[in-house]
C-alpha cells in the first residue's frame, strides 16, 4: 500500500500536530479532525486506511464514534486513551478496536504500531460482525448462525464465510480467499478453496433452502456472496 491515509481524531492540538508530523515523516498521509461528530460524515464521503481515535473528545466519546464507524466500516482503529479507566473500557466493551496507546506516547512508536496493524489487517482482512436475519455472524464467539441454528463449520469454512459476509457483493479471487482463510496460503491450492466452498454450500443448504445460493461462482474470477433473499 502506498501512502496509507490516516484519519486522526484528537482535540488537543499539540498532540495532533506531533502525531501528524511523525506520521507524515514516515510517508503516511493524514487528515485531522478535532471533534467526533465530524468522523462519520467524512468517512462516508472519503476513503481512509486507518483511524486514530482519541477517547476524550469534546462532543462525543471516542467509544461512541467507534460504534458508529463499525456500523459500516471495518477500518483498523487505534484508540488514544488518557486514563486507566479508559483502557478498561477499551478492553471491556470489545468495541472492535485493533489497538490502543496510553498518553503520553511516542509518536514514532505509534507510527510503527500503525504500520504493523496495517500489515496484519492487509494479510487477514478484519471480519466485522455482520448479520442479516437469516445469516448472523458473531465475531466474538467466531460463530455463524443460519436461520437460527448454529452452523457446524471447520475453521476454514468459518473464515471463508465470515470473509464473504464482511463484503456482500464483492467478488473474491481464489488467491484472496486463500490469503484470508489460510494461515499459510502458499501451501494450499485453488482446488482447496473450491473444495471448502463446496462443503460450505452444502452446510448452508442443509440449514436453509434460502441460503443455498448465497455463494455464487463467478466463472474465471472467483466467488461472490449475496445476502439471502428473505422474501
Ligand atoms: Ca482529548
Amino acid at each position: 500500500m502506498q501512502n496509507p491515509h490516516i484519519l486522526i481524531v484528537e482535540d488537543e492540538h499539540s498532540i495532533a500536530e506531533n502525531l501528524i508530523y511523525a506520521l507524515e515523516t514516515e510517508n503516511f498521509s493524514t487528515t485531522h479532525l478535532a471533534t467526533g461528530g465530524e468522523v462519520v460524515p467524512l468517512m462516508q464521503s472519503q476513503d481512509f486506511d486507518f483511524l486514530v481515535l482519541d477517547v476524550g473528545l469534546p462532543d462525543i466519546l471516542g467509544f461512541e464514534v467507534c460504534k458508529q464507524v463499525r456500523q459500516f466500516s471495518s477500518i483498523p482503529i487505534l484508540f488514544l486513551t488518557a486514563r486507566d479507566s479508559e483502557i478498561d473500557h477499551v478492553l471491556g466493551l470489545e468495541l472492535g478496536a485493533d489497538d490502543y496507546v496510553t498518553k503520553p506516547f511516542s509518536p514514532r512508536e505509534l507510527a510503527a504500531r500503525i504500520r504493523a496493524i496495517l500489515r496484519r489487517t492487509q494479510l487477514a482482512p478484519v471480519l466485522p460482525e455482520t448479520s442479516s436475519c437469516l445469516l448472523e455472524h458473531d465475531a466474538r464467539s467466531m460463530s455463524i448462525h443460519c436461520a437460527g441454528s448454529l452452523l457446524d463449520l471447520t475453521a476454514h469454512e468459518y473464515k471463508l464465510l465470515a470473509t464473504f459476509m464482511s463484503q456482500p457483493g464483492r467478488t473474491f479471487t481464489r488467491d484472496q480467499l486463500l490469503e484470508s482463510a489460510w494461515q499459510d496460503p502458499g501451501s494450499a491450492m485453488d482446488r482447496t478453496v473450491d473444495a471448502h466452498i463446496k462443503s460450505l454450500r452444502a452446510k448452508l443448504r442443509d440449514a436453509s433452502e434460502l441460503c443455498s445460493e448465497v455463494i455464487q461462482t463467478r466463472r474465471g474470477l472467483g466467488y461472490c456472496f449475496h445476502q439471502p433473499d428473505e422474501n
